[in-house]
């Protein structure tokens, strides 16, 4: 018999399991109660009351208003929604800021806007992460069209001072969108405190399906459709709704808004301090990015100088060991992050860096395991010399 190999899962800033009390609510809408949520006999209405509950539900794991959801495939999407509002609503503002460490969905979308001459302006950061905020305040000039900054960094998990950050934009009057992808599930969120104008959320970030997202868009702030056609979401994203990924979505968040978050991180970031600790003394020359700085409880990216992550990577998930590089990987070779050497570091040190990003289904045995086998890998690579640089 074919005896599944365990998985040491690590990679939960990539993506999230799907939690089986969100995929048991998710199942009847594929195929029962499949109706189509604009017809008006009872299996649409049926499909309607679902998709009205999963609003319900993110706004209130967020502290929003239902009427402030609008449901989206993606965060990317969610993202390019935002920065677009903003730019349609202030045709004569046309200048966008944002950070050096942004996820691609803002950064690449802000490259295409700069090419057709949106001024973009990335304030950068630390060595250790940290946003600076006086170069921030100074950038924000009448023509600011709109500031756009991540909650929680993706490869670092390197948290920004949000509320700080929308006390200074929101006292210049200019909207103010947070993607709060990894944030979700990780920081406590409310927006009835926090006056910010669009927030990003995915569900498969935390323990939802792919291919839902929402966008938040405080009742002041503008928003203008980037997908035009039908009357769906209040004319806002047109196309028939995924009426189960938003269940997904809606559950997910349900979860989350009852659970004891603050007992969970507790324990993730233990697990995580722990990994930390040991991978540091037991590699030799290794550092941890974003240390100093505030972090999500769940992330470690660990810079391993002359092992390369494009070698070492293989080389775990041999042992079973799912693990990531922040960078993207384009045509089969790794990219350096842009994050790490917006952070300092080179080109070299950034391609020589992995992230361990743990979830709720990480145990202490996974750690142990992770432990021992990290080690041996890299002294494996640095002994064989493929793979080790200079
Ligand atoms: N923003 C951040 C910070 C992310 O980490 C990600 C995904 O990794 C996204 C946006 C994009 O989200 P999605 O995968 O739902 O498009």
């Amino acid at each position: 018999m074919n005896k599944e190999k365990k998985i040491y899962y690590f990679d939960y800033n990539a993506t999230t399991p799907v939690a089986d009390e969100v995929l048991s609510e998710m199942t009847p809408y594929f195929s029962r109660s499949f109706g189509n949520p604009s017809s008006i006999y009872r299996l649409g209405n049926e499909s309607l009351r679902a998709v009205t509950e999963a609003r319900r539900r993110v706004a209130k794991l967020i502290g929003a208003g239902e009427r402030e959801i609008i449901f989206t495939s993606c965060g990317t999407e969610s993202n390019n929604m935002a920065v677009w509002s903003a730019l349609q609503a202030e045709p004569f503002k046309r200048k966008v800021v944002t950070t050096a460490v942004e996820h691609s969905s803002i950064r690449n979308l802000l490259a295409n806007l700069s090419e057709s001459g949106v001024e973009v302006t990335k304030i950068p950061v630390s060595k250790s992460g940290e946003l600076d905020l006086v170069a921030l305040e100074r950038e924000l000039t009448d023509d600011v069209a709109i500031v756009t900054v991540m909650w929680a960094n993706n490869e670092t998990g390197v948290v920004f001072p949000i509320e700080r950050i929308v006390n200074l934009v929101k006292s210049k009057k200019i909207l103010f969108h947070v993607d709060a992808v990894q944030a979700v599930g990780k920081i406590k969120i409310d927006l009835s405190k926090i006056p910010v104008d669009y927030l990003s959320l995915s569900a498969h970030k935390f323990y939802g399906p792919k291919g839902i997202g929402a966008l938040y868009v405080r009742k002041t702030a503008p928003a203008f459709p980037l997908i035009l056609g039908g009357h769906q979401e209040r004319d806002l994203r047109a196309g028939t709704e995924n009426v189960p990924a938003m269940v997904g979505l809606g559950k997910a968040a349900e979860l989350l808004t009852k659970s004891d978050m603050n007992d969970h991180l507790i324990q993730i970031g233990q697990l995580r301090d722990q990994l930390e600790k040991a991978l540091l003394k037991e590699i030799p020359g290794s550092f941890v990015n974003g240390k100093s700085s505030e972090r999500i409880c769940n992330t470690l990216n660990i810079t391993i100088p002359n092992v390369s992550a494009e070698v070492l990577i293989p080389k775990l998930d041999e042992a079973g060991i799912c693990v990531s590089s922040g960078s993207a990987c384009m045509t089969g070779a790794l990219e350096p992050s842009i994050v790490l050497q917006a952070m300092g570091l080179s080109e070299d040190e950034a391609k020589s860096s992995i992230r361990f990003s743990l979830g709720c289904k990480t145990t202490q045995d996974d750690i142990d395991y992770a432990v021992r086998m990290t080690p041996k890998a890299v002294e494996e690579i640095r002994k064989s010399k493929v793979g080790a640089g200079k």
